[in-house]
């Protein structure tokens, strides 16, 4: 997969995706991730890129001229099939399904916003989407293009050892991911549930598969709703609630 970015700041992104699981996705050929700025592309000798707003009030917007030519071309360089997204607040919230989409695609072209966002008329010419990462405001879409970017090059074939296995995290199968542990047994007088100690896949797998949707009942009951359960996971969440309910009972006066 090749990734463009268009931001204000690229050494904000070149820099970020050295490390870790992006870091090495690069190294090993799966992901090439670069980024451009409009300032390139700016024809004034001040290298303008942003303006006022029309109707007046606060803060500027990214100009139309030197955005739309550094997007056309990342554009450019970029595989036939790749899709154009703007990072916005207003965007659709991103999920780990529609990252599992993405990650199918050839190539990613990302506009970062910064200020008060770019011209309308951009996202209309230039843009396939707009994607937000929660319903709160950054001061700028690189950290967004960063945690799409991240969501999605985690999923690519090869990226992910066998250690790191995507295949169990939150929102995979639809609920939370279950409590981790690891060593001391007993830490601060808190013990390791027994039966990770006890060497039994099948009790081991049954009580994480119990906890995982214990926990989407506690957190997440809206992807529960959501989630077609089988019998035995209908029964383990049973048990999950009447455990919390015994234990709730045993606690009041
Ligand atoms: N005026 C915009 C609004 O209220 O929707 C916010 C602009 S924000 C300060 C600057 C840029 O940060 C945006 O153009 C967008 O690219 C990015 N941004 C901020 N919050 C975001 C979010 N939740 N998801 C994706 N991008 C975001």
């Amino acid at each position: 997969m090749r990734i463009e970015v268009v931001t204000l700041f690229p050494e904000f992104i070149t820099e970020a995706v050295r490390v870790g699981v992006l870091g090495r996705a690069i190294e090993r050929g799966r992901v090439s991730v670069a980024a451009s700025t409009p300032r390139a592309f700016a024809e004034d000798a001040h290298k303008t890129v942003d303006d006022r707003p029309y109707g007046g009030g606060p803060g500027m917007v990214l100009k139309v001229e030197p955005t739309r030519t550094a997007l056309r071309a990342a554009r450019a360089r970029l595989p036939e099939g790749s899709r154009r997204i703007y990072l916005a607040a207003d965007g659709e919230t991103l999920t780990q399904a529609r990252a599992r989409e993405l990650s199918q695609l050839p190539g990613l072209l990302l506009l970062a916003g910064r200020y008060e966002g770019v011209d309308e008329r951009l996202l209309a010419t230039e843009i396939d989407e707009c994607v937000s990462i929660g319903d709160y405001v950054v001061s700028g879409g690189e950290l967004p293009a960063l945690v799409l970017i991240d969501a999605i090059v985690r999923l690519l074939p090869g990226v992910l050892g066998d250690e790191e296995s995507a295949q169990q995290d939150s929102y995979v199968a639809g609920m939370l991911d279950w409590p981790h542990y690891t060593r001391p047994e007993v830490f601060e007088g808190r013990a390791v549930p027994q039966v990770l100690l006890s060497g039994n896949h099948a009790a081991i797998q049954r009580w994480r598969t119990k906890q995982a949707l214990g926990r989407t009942w506690q957190r997440r009951p809206d992807l529960l709703a959501k989630l077609q359960m089988t019998k035995e996971q209908r029964k383990l969440l049973d048990e999950f609630v009447a455990e919390v309910e015994a234990e709730r009972a045993g606690r009041e006066p």
